[in-house]
């Protein structure tokens, strides 16, 4: 039992269904539980009918639920007929406002908000809040204490010695207790289960739309909103840098499409574990086997050596299935301050990356002396 409630709080259902699951089981054994009490009470047979009838009533909602499957029908059916039909009645046979009944009319109008939407909501709210309150005023015509020409002298009422209230109220406040404590706290389990799983979803989706899917690099887009957010051309400690793998169209042709995918994901790892994104460094993939990065904190050359060794990193890559392939890049390193937009400077970085192709390629060229 512990087990399927545990599946069940667990299972991915909305909200609004697993609130409805929880007030029909907790309702269902409320009642029960209920029509026992009464029974032992012994506050008459009418009262223990009614009780009783509360838990048939759920009966039927589930059946028309989960068999028939008319949820909408099945909720709307719950709060007016509990509320406006069974509340009613028990009330005047468990013995009014002297019982535990307004206990329970409370649990009435508490179920209508999770069950019902918009306006339905409002109205049923209404309604039920209007017939429990004229039946709590109705009950004081039944009453000893009330005027005369007011009140009437039946036997509708069940009154309750001052032994059955004690026990009544008793009983009810616990079950009530227990009833709103536990779907309460189902309600809010499933309600942090739902914002758990759209968190997660939120941040897969923001990395999806934030990362290379090949390489797990930053992609193009990310890289130029970094770019645009940070204060690169008034702050002298930014270096970008662009890279390009050399002769990677004779890789692909040589040694097929796939295996230049498994090198741009190792030559992508070298770029990654060379950036420190603490400090607001990044490593993104360009285009097809270009890449840039953006540097901090360092002086123009401690930029370019740093970019150094990742060029020769790179060069000392190997793989087993092909142990003769050697990879080389090319870069341009260029400090960002001073440049008036992201164009002008991603343009000057990859102007100085062609240079260094035209000079031979495997090689870093530095931007000398600034703008
Ligand atoms: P260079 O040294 O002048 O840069 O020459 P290159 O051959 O590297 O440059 P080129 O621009 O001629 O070729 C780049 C190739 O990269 C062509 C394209 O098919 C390949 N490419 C682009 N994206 C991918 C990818 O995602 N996977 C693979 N396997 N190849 C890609
Ligand atoms: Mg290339
Ligand atoms: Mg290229």
């Amino acid at each position: 039992m512990i087990k399927w409630i545990k599946s069940f709080l667990n299972s991915n259902e909305s909200i609004e269904s697993k609130a409805f699951n929880v007030i029909l089981f907790v309702g269902l054994t409320v009642s029960i539980i209920s029509a026992v009490t009464t029974y032992f009470e012994g506050i008459g047979l009418l009262a223990t009918m009614s009780t009783l009838m509360c838990g048939v009533l759920v009966l039927i909602v589930m059946f028309t639920n989960y068999v028939l499957k008319l949820e909408y029908l099945s909720k709307v059916m719950l709060c007016y007929v509990i509320n406006c039909f069974m509340m009613p009645v028990t009330f005047f046979a468990c013995g009014g406002i002297d019982s535990g009944m307004p206990l329970y009319m409370i649990c009435g109008l508490f179920i209508i908000a999770p069950l019902l939407t918009g306006r339905a909501r409002g109205i049923c709210f209404a309604i039920s809040m209007v017939v429990h309150l004229g039946s709590i005023m109705l009950s004081y015509n039944y009453m000893a204490g009330a005027k005369p020409w007011f009140q009437y002298h039946t036997n509708i009422l069940t009154t309750l010695d001052l032994k059955g209230r004690i026990v009544d109220v008793m009983a009810s406040f616990l079950l009530v207790g227990l009833f709103l404590f536990s779907a309460l706290v189902m309600m809010l389990k499933a309600y942090v289960k739902q914002r758990d799983i759209r968190e997660e979803l939120l941040a897969k989706l923001d990395d999806l739309s934030k990362k290379d899917e090949l390489t797990k690099l930053y992609n193009r887009r990310e890289l130029f909103n970094q770019l645009e957010d940070a204060d690169l051309f008034k702050e002298p400690d930014y270096t970008v840098v662009m890279m390009d793998i050399d002769h990677f169209k004779v890789l692909n042709d040589t040694y097929g499409h796939l295996f230049g995918d498994e090198v741009l994901r190792e030559v992508a790892g070298v770029l990654g574990a060379a950036v420190n994104e603490e400090v607001g460094e990044i490593a993104a993939r360009y285009g097809g086997e270009e890449f840039a990065l953006i540097l901090r904190g360092s002086t123009l050359q401690e930029a370019s050596k740093r970019v150094d060794e990742v060029r020769v990193k790179i060069g000392e890559l190997r793989w087993e299935e092909l142990p003769d392939v050697r990879v080389t890049i090319s870069g341009g390193v260029v400090p960002a301050y001073g440049y008036e937009n992201v164009t002008v400077l991603m343009s000057a970085a990859d102007e100085l990356l062609y240079d260094a192709k035209e000079a031979g390629r495997n090689r870093v060229f530095v931007m000398q002396g600034g703008l």
